[in-house]
């Protein structure tokens, strides 16, 4: 039955968060951009044409310290109140003042970036020797340097940042604006369609008719829009390619991993291993899948219904605040209090309202606490989803105590870990809670492989192991045409499910519905992260207290270090693939714990 959604105002005050933390009021907020504006004129006049000794640099780089963490504040502030409420006006026009401000500021200080790299380089190793913040910031103002460009071209291509961002801007609006998708027919009736309507709730429809009806309907519809969507994002890669030349990299790869500090074997054994040997056990999942829910056939439109569609265990906020207390409670007293903390001083959005952005995030001003927006629906698996963002939440409470604002943001490669292992640890905590109850110790089982692995193991990677057959034909100035896009597609699903799964008409179409191929290599990180999460799981439950002491100086350390150094704080090697197999070999023993409880 669809329920009908409260307006903003008429929401509980302890369901929603409280932004009052940032600012109290308007007022509090024009007066503190007033003050942003003045730090970055006053910016301007000290350090413009100035950044010639290791002196100013420092002192530079102190108040750059400062202006990010006014501009962090505001920003999310502004976002924040939009993001619960797109009706509120009020909201909208903040953010509109305060974007404009942040826009024209951003550009002021740009100064700063293009002196820096300018500077001979003993000026920089002389300001990073003497640097009390931002000394992260400066090395890689020097690890950039073999790849920088004539002052002319950067800026040629820094006037050029609208047009070089179009294709993804283009893909957005033909796919949420322009698309209209039809209703569709099935067990004789009409159901309405939409791009978010399909993946968020026909594609976990147990009704196996109305199920399949709307994948072939949506496929039908977005299969209309093929030809535009290649020639964008053949737009797209080849200007990345373009760059990636002018820049000097061996290869358009090599480009996009090296912002992460990332090597391509790292992401290569990613790919390659994730393909080869997690197919068995996922095969595996499929054939479970399909006896569970008694159908006739696997297809690919199959994929994402539930073990047990017939149970689905509920939990109220108050509950949650104690299993997530109590699941959580094995990372020590300091990571309780923060949890304690988020439920005392409203951290999290649970509320349900009209106007609210959907999914989940969580916002982390620097050294605010954070803002965890979700739409609690009472399922033992939104716990799951909390479990997750306060594990960001964690990460950025640590990493903003210990490090400046210019050195909190992290890699990709690692930036899902402290999330993905709290799901992990709360699904141990449940299944130790699972007692004799087999049903409950299954759920759990299957939402672990339904969710956590699924998403970032098979969705996400083998979206990743197209990308790189694009990639791989854009260095080799190959053209990546509808027809070649969808070959490849349906070439890595054929590689993954084997016969396993029907590849039904449609599936080839999957890469015109992933945003991620509009920002680099993203993809196929979400597996690495996870990875590492999965391996200190492990040695958390086994190990105990050091194990856990590793964890918070890992999460603690922030941008200051490099993929490989922080899964080594953490006890994992990276370099080689015995993280990754082992990880496997887990998912793998999950999968047999649900063959052999049965389903
Ligand atoms: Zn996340």
């Amino acid at each position: 039955m669809a329920e009908t959604l409260k307006k903003r105002s008429e929401v509980p005050v302890e369901l929603t968060w409280d932004t009052s933390r940032l600012f109290k009021s308007s007022k509090e907020l024009m007066s503190a951009l007033e003050e942003f504006k003045k730090l970055t004129s006053d910016m301007e006049k000290e350090y413009k044409g100035k950044l010639t000794t290791a002196e100013a640099i420092n002192d530079c780089m102190d108040k750059l310290n400062k202006w990010n963490i006014m501009a962090d504040h505001l920003y999310n502030y502004v976002e924040l109140n939009v993001s619960v409420d797109y009706t509120n006006a009020d909201a909208q026009k903040e953010q509109a003042l305060v974007m404009s401000e942040f826009s024209r500021a951003l550009s002021t200080v740009s100064f700063v970036d293009s002196e820096l790299a300018e500077a001979p380089k003993e000026l920089i190793e002389e300001a990073i020797n003497s640097a009390t913040v931002g000394k992260h910031y400066l090395e890689d103002v020097e690890r950039q340097r073999p790849h920088r460009l004539t002052p002319e071209t950067e800026a040629a291509i820094a006037a050029l940042r609208d047009t070089i961002e179009a294709p993804y801007k283009i893909y957005e609006t033909s796919k949420l604006a322009d698309i209209q998708f039809p209703d569709f027919e099935a067990n004789g009736e009409k159901h309405p369609l939409g791009y978010s309507l399909f993946e968020d709730n026909y594609e976990y429809e147990r009704d196996t008719e109305v199920r399949r009806a709307a994948f072939d309907a949506f496929s039908k519809k977005i299969r209309e829009y093929m030809y535009t969507t290649a020639t964008v994002y053949g737009s797209h890669v080849r200007t990345e390619k373009t760059i990636s030349e002018l820049r000097k990299y061996d290869s358009v790869l090599d480009y996009l991993l090296f912002e992460q500090k990332v090597t391509r074997e790292m992401y290569d054994r990613q790919i390659d291993l994730i393909m080869e040997k997690l197919a068995p056990h996922m095969r595996k999942y499929a054939r479970l899948l399909k006896e569970a829910n008694g159908l006739e056939k696997m297809t690919y439109a199959d994929l994402k219904i539930a073990l047990d569609p017939d149970y689905d265990p509920k939990v109220t906020i108050e509950k949650s605040k104690e299993y997530i207390i109590d699941g959580l409670s094995i990372m020590g007293p300091e990571y309780k209090e923060m949890l304690e903390t988020a439920y005392k001083e409203r951290w999290v959005d649970f509320a349900r309202n009209i106007g609210k952005s959907t999914g989940g995030f969580c916002a982390s001003p620097y050294q605010k606490g954070s803002y965890i927006l979700l739409s609690w629906n009472d399922r033992m698996s939104d716990v799951f989803t909390l479990a997750h963002e306060l594990g960001h939440a964690g990460h950025f409470a640590a990493c903003g105590k210990a490090q400046s604002a210019l050195d909190v943001e992290v890699s990709n490669y690692v930036v899902e870990a402290p999330s993905t292992i709290n799901e992990l640890l709360m699904a141990e905590y449940l299944k130790e809670k699972s007692g004799d109850d087999k049903r409950f110790r299954r759920w759990v089982l299957a939402s672990q492989i339904s969710n956590t692995y699924y998403h970032n193991f098979v969705t996400h990677l083998l979206e990743a192991a197209y990308q790189r057959e694009v990639y791989k034909l854009v260095d080799k100035g190959e053209a990546v045409p509808a027809e070649t896009l969808n070959e490849i597609y349906k070439n890595v699903l054929k590689k993954f499910w084997g016969d396993e799964v029907e590849l039904t008409e449609g599936c080839e179409l999957t890469w015109m519905r992933q945003p991620h191929y509009y920002m680099g290599l993203y993809s196929y990180s979400y597996s690495a992260s996870l990875t590492i999460a999965t391996q200190v799981m492990k040695r958390i439950l086994k190990e105990g207290q050091p194990a856990v002491e590793d964890w918070k100086k890992t999460l603690a350390a922030g941008g200051t270090v490099t993929p490989v150094e922080f899964a080594k704080m953490a006890g994992v090697d990276v370099t080689t693939d015995a993280a990754l197999l082992d990880t496997i070999d887990y998912i793998g023993s999950i999968i047999d714990e649900i063959e052999q409880i049965g389903v």
